[in-house]
């Protein structure tokens, strides 16, 4: 009963064009709430088995039971996730993505529900030791990203080289291909343990925060996901999530 009750609330914020599906000149479908994310960013969205877990899914996944619709996840390239949401076929967009101005001119932000830091991962035995040493070395970014973003600004695009996966580019570090990764810290902190002899420099690279992306003009949407991220903050559900992924050390 419970259920169908909430396919009613879906049904409803459909035709209203509040919420999941059908957005405004969309082709997100009715009862879903279709999530655009790039599933190659441990802990927040990756794959494990044949599901895609992590943060960003729990989140998603509460955000889609209080609106009463199914979460379907569309895993695409990281910079084809605010097209997908800007032009309707996704609903939202969530990818441990940082709100910056530039994104703001194509899509709406939510409340943010994170903190998160742009850092520096090199090989241990490089003797880089601070971002001023960076001057001149190549250095990996995932493509689209505010570390391709930033980098490719302050260092130059010829110093620049760009993957499709985080990951990618932390195995050509390991590799001896380029001398330095500039990456989100919590993705960092799962590659280093899954690839020898890296490190994280303790000086970050910049400060950031995520947010969930929604079609430009989406309100109804929007006020559905802030009020949803304020009760999982205040019920400690946010914590939870977090902790179950990430480690307090
Ligand atoms: N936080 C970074 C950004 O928004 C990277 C996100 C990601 O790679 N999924 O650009």
């Amino acid at each position: 009963m419970k259920k169908f009750l909430g396919l009613v609330m879906c049904a409803v914020m459909v035709m209203s064009l509040a919420g999941c599906g059908k957005t405004a000149g969309g082709t997100a479908q009715e009862g879903i709430l279709v999530m655009a994310t790039n599933a190659e960013f441990p802990p927040y969205e990756y794959h494990e088995g044949s599901t895609i877990v992590g943060i960003d899914a729990e989140i998603a996944a509460a955000i889609a039971e209080k609106m009463g619709c199914e979460l379907q996840i569309e895993d695409i390239a990281f910079d084809s996730i605010i097209p997908e949401v800007s032009s309707g076929k996704a609903d939202m967009g969530m990818a441990g993505m940082t709100v910056t101005e530039d994104r703001m001119q194509n899509v709406d932000f939510s409340d943010t529900y994170a903190i998160a830091r742009q850092v520096v991962i090199v090989r241990a035995d490089s003797g880089i030791t601070s971002l001023d040493d960076l001057q001149g070395l190549v250095i990996g970014v995932q493509q689209g990203t505010t570390g391709d973003i930033y980098a490719t600004d302050e260092f130059g695009d010829e110093y620049i080289e760009r993957y499709a996966k985080g990951m990618e580019a932390v195995q050509a570090l390991t590799q001896g291909k380029i001398d330095a990764v500039i990456i989100d810290n919590e993705p960092a902190r799962v590659f280093i343990t899954e690839n020898e002899g890296l490190i994280i420099l303790e000086e970050a690279y910049a400060d950031e925060e995520y947010a969930i992306a929604v079609r430009k003009g989406n309100k109804e949407l929007l006020d559905r996901i802030n009020e949803t991220l304020a009760e999982l903050k205040a019920d400690g559900t946010l914590d939870a999530i977090v902790a179950k992924y990430i480690s307090a050390d």
